[in-house]
């Protein structure tokens, strides 16, 4: 990343931070975590807010200041085993809603050693303060000794509750003894008993996937180099399941400077992987469709111009060439739409779908809307009740391909010869348009069905690509409105948004 991007991303990421500390402190304000004041604990998070963002674009890596959010995280309220779990979930997803794509893709591999650092942090924290407290037991005496085991049991317990929840364990390996030691929470990710596994460094690598078990050893020999190591592999459990695992482990050297024992981290990271591939899956459709859309503009431009010189008459064309190049017209602007679609959607499945909103008269840009569909159809009548204006903010552009989907929706599934109505009216602080049409209607049990993505419930002749609803949804949702719909099959249907006028 240049400097100039790697500025641009600071600026970004420090007009958000205040949103990604409040985010943050909400999901893990429900845990018990509330027992520090809220404004104590609002502006810790807001401070550990700027080393995450510090950190993730600091110059080389810096393991040890990932560490350090994950220890003050621990100290914070380290007992709580849903806090990590969830700081996990807010931070991988808010760190980077508010960047361009390519940054994104640029910074993924960042975020990962900045989560499993925080993480690893988070233990090493939890389990000092446990060893801390075994350490006060032996000093204290008989009546103190037994509340504060209590107490350590507690905290212990809670150890293996977050190391659960989060799918992470920790375990200490004894390179003289030739001797590996699992919380319980590995032993889980393994799927072994604990009286199934003898602890060696053989059958640890024996459960390793054969095609990952070279690269492991290269690793963990490097680190006996560089002093700790960080490595995602798989590892065939034993009933056979494949899952993948991110390692993190920190050698201990002995005073001659020989490595003496490694301690480290497992976190199963199955589900994030798929996850990821989901993300990568939707980042290559919109880069596809973002490349397709400019060529496909500029050629459906000169084919414009191609037939403004026909009509003219400066153009020479045979009718047939005519015809065919107003079916290239045609067929181009139907690939433009599809990509246009397919790129809005995937930008909504990213959470990256946003409007500009902007003053406009919602009247008249409902009536050039209708005006426009109304040429798309001869057998159809377009009837249009609305005040002579209604004034609001929104995105103008947006609003139109909302309309244009509603309208050409009800024209699409309404037999020849019937009138859509399109409505826009103001009732209390939001703004109201509806658009009914007598056609086939939609039964009950399919009006939420409809609002998703590739959903589609009318006969398959009819059907189109089943994604007009859903953008339609995410444009008004992104307006703060709602959209809903009044239908019963056969009987019509009639489709409602309230936007608000504020
Ligand atoms: P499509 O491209 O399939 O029309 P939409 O997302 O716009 O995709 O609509 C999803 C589904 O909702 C349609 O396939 C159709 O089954 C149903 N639908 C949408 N509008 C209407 C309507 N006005 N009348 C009846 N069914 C409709």
């Amino acid at each position: 990343m240049s400097a100039t991007e790697q500025s641009q991303v600071l600026q970004l990421l420090e007009a958000h931070r205040d949103v990604i500390a409040s985010a943050w402190y909400r999901s893990i304000a429900e845990t018990s975590f509330v027992s520090l004041p809220a404004v104590e604990a609002h502006s810790h998070l807001l401070g550990l807010t700027d080393q995450a963002i510090a950190c993730l674009l600091a110059e080389p890596f810096d393991r040890r200041r990932a560490r350090a959010i994950g220890n003050a995280l621990a100290r914070l309220h380290y007992i709580d085993p849903e806090v990590l779990d969830r700081t996990q979930e807010v931070l991988g997803y808010r760190l980077v809603e508010c960047l361009p794509l390519d940054q994104v893709v640029k910074l993924q591999p960042r975020l990962v050693l900045l989560l499993g650092g925080l993480a690893t942090g988070f233990f090493a924290q939890a389990r000092d303060m446990i060893l801390a407290e075994q350490e006060q037991i032996r000093s204290a005496d008989l009546t103190e000794r037994q509340l504060i085991e209590k107490a350590l049991r507690e905290s212990q317990a809670s150890l293996a509750e977050a190391q659960r929840i989060a799918h992470f364990g920790h375990w200490e390996y004894n390179l003289t003894k030739d001797e590996l030691r699992w919380s319980d929470e590995v032993y889980r990710i393994f799927g072994v008993n604990p009286h199934e596994f003898d602890g060696t460094l053989d059958s640890y690598l024996g459960r390793l996937h054969p095609d990952d078990r070279a690269a492991f050893q290269k690793v963990v020999r490097e680190s006996f180099r560089v002093g700790q190591f960080n490595f995602d592999h798989r590892i065939v459990r034993a009933d056979g399941e494949i899952r993948t695992v991110q390692q993190s482990g920190e050698v201990i050297f002995d005073p001659d400077g020989n490595p003496a024992k490694v301690v480290g981290t497992v976190h199963d990271i199955t589900e994030r992987k798929a996850l990821e591939s989901t993300q990568y899956l939707q980042d290559f459709l919109t880069m596809v469709a973002h490349d397709l859309r400019q060529p496909l503009t500029i050629l459906l431009g000169r084919i414009q111009m191609l037939q403004m010189l026909v009509q003219s008459g400066t153009g020479n064309l045979s009718e047939a060439e005519q015809r065919s190049l107003a079916a290239i017209e045609d067929t181009g602007g139907r690939i433009l739409r599809l990509v246009s679609d397919l790129q809005d959607a995937a930008y909504i499945g990213a959470h990256r779908f946003g409007v500009y909103p902007g003053p406009m008269d919602l009247v008249e840009t409902t009536r050039h809307i209708v005006e426009q569909q109304q040429s798309t159809t001869t057998v159809h009548r377009l009837h249009m009740e609305a005040p002579e204006h209604l004034r609001g903010k929104w995105d103008r552009d947006r609003i139109g391909q909302l309309l244009s989907n509603l309208i050409s929706n009800a024209i699409k599934y309404s037999p020849e010869g019937c009138e859509v109505k399109v409505g826009v009216h103001k009732t209390g602080h939001e703004a109201v348009i509806s658009v009914s049409d007598a056609g086939i209607g939609i039964s009950p049990e399919h009006h939420e069905l409809i609002f998703r993505s590739f959903s589609q419930v009318a006969p398959e002749q009819m059907r189109g690509r089943g994604l007009g609803l859903y953008i339609s949804k995410a444009i008004v949702e992104a307006h703060g409105g709602r959209i809903w719909v009044q239908s019963e099959s056969n009987e019509g249907s009639t489709f409602f948004v309230a936007l608000p006028l504020e």
